[in-house]
């Protein structure tokens, strides 16, 4: 880490709450690395500002008049892509802070946090790091409570950030799979699972819906992504060597692994050291991974192929691909997404539909798998049509490793 202790960080205040301001000068002025270089009462004085002021970093509050804070970010970041932005805001608001990390803020923080938390965020995005502190929140403060709690410098302390849990969850070993049985749909026999990341985490066990989105931001799903494929093929080759040899195991990879450097190779070196057949091995990619960054997505896949490997684009149907690409797009296999099967035996527009994909995937000699199927009326449309494999609650849910050896066992 480099070090960082004699530069001074200009920061630009954007925020209409004039006492929000004044606070967070107050508290700037007592810390030798930080020094305020411009104030902004609204979204559009802001970008005027950014014209002519020096600037390491933004305090940008979300709600504004004339540009409001998520409309700020966006067009900050694609003006100047290397400024560090921090969005502050009254309200815990779970859909805002999922909307600002995508569109890149380096940081999130309630006002709330600001007095204790500010200089040590700083530190943290100026070296790189992200500040997502607003997880471990969960109470919103209306506006007078919250002059009250500025003035008063009643702060709350908030221990860690989110980047340092998942750290130390990784040291810890804290993340796992579960595995969820494959079945075919002409014999009903298991012929894989397909590996799901979880977190155990203070007793819970968290769902990658809980944390995904967050660890792509962060690149640490690099990390995890290999100690998850590293699990899953220890523990498939188990179950081979048990006598299932049949067994596939389908791995999920997001457009962040994907484009990591060594992707080809460490799948490979990780199917060298399990010793596992790479035939056995599925790689799910969504399809719009795939079709974001067509030329080097084709490069990796075709590299992948040569390895043995299996290719399925995930939760096909939902995203933006053309039918038309699938022809010239190296894979194997198309996993119908959750939202077709869900309604296929109540919904005729829905059956078409997906009817139509099966069709036209058998046409280019695609595997297809149905996913999320949930009842036996589901699961005769698929069949019917010749689908091939199927996942879903209706034969089982996603099972730790333990649960899935004894339902092999016991079958
Ligand atoms: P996915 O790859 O499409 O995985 C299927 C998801 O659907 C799983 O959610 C599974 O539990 C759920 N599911 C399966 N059958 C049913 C059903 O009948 N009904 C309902 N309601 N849901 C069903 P899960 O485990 O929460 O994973 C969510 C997503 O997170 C995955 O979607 C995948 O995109 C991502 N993910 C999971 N593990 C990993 C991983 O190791 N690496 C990466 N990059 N992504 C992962
Ligand atoms: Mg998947
Ligand atoms: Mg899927």
């Amino acid at each position: 880490m480099q070090k960082t202790e004699n530069k001074i960080y200009k920061i630009i205040i954007a925020d209409d709450h004039q006492l929000f301001r004044e606070g967070i000068k107050k508290l700037i002025y007592n810390k030798p690395n930080l020094e305020v270089s411009g104030e902004a009462s609204d979204g559009k004085e802001l970008i005027d500002l950014l014209r002519n002021t020096a600037c390491d970093l933004i305090l940008l509050d979300l709600s504004m008049p004339n540009i409001n804070g998520l409309a700020a970010l966006d067009i900050i970041k694609k003006k100047y892509p290397s400024l560090k932005i921090i969005i502050v805001t009254m309200y815990h608001e779970n859909g805002f802070f999922d909307q600002t990390i995508e569109k890149g803020a380096d940081g999130f923080m309630l006002k709330t946090q600001m007095f204790s938390k500010l200089t040590e965020a700083v530190e943290i995005i100026m070296n790189g790091g992200h500040y997502y502190d607003a997880l471990s929140i969960n109470h919103d403060l209306d506006d007078e409570k919250m002059d009250n709690k500025i003035l008063q410098n009643n702060i709350n302390y908030f221990n860690n950030t989110f980047e340092r849990d998942v750290t130390s969850a990784i040291k810890d070993n804290e993340f796992n799979v579960y595995y969820q049985p494959i079945l075919s749909t002409s014999t009903n026999k298991i012929t894989g699972v397909e590996a799901l990341m979880r977190w155990y985490k203070n007793g819970q066990i968290l769902s990658p819906q809980d944390f995904i989105e967050r660890i792509e931001k962060t690149k640490q799903i690099i990390e995890i992504g290999k100690v998850i494929l590293e699990k899953s093929l220890t523990q498939v080759k188990k179950w081979h060597d048990m006598g299932y040899s049949n067994l596939s195991v389908s791995v999920n990879f997001s457009s962040v692994q994907f484009q990591s450097p060594h992707i080809v190779k460490n799948i490979k070196d990780a199917l060298e050291r399990t010793n596992l057949c790479p035939k056995k091995l599925r790689i799910e990619i969504t399809e719009t991974l795939a079709m974001q960054n067509l030329n080097f997505t084709k490069k990796i896949l075709g590299e992948l192929r040569n390895l043995g490997v299996t290719i399925l684009l995930d939760d096909f149907g939902c995203g933006h691909s053309s039918l038309r690409y699938l022809q010239h797009f190296p894979v194997h296999g198309l996993k119908i997404d959750r939202s077709f099967i869900e309604s296929i035996d109540t919904n005729e527009v829905n059956r078409s539909l997906t009817e139509g994909i099966i069709t036209i995937a058998k046409q280019l000699k695609l595997k297809t798998v149905a996913e999320g199927v949930e009842n036996e009326k589901q699961l005769k449309v698929i069949k019917d049509k010749k689908c091939e494999e199927y996942q879903g609650f209706y034969f089982s849910k996603p099972l730790s490793a333990e649960e899935f050896e004894t339902m092999l066992t016991e079958a």
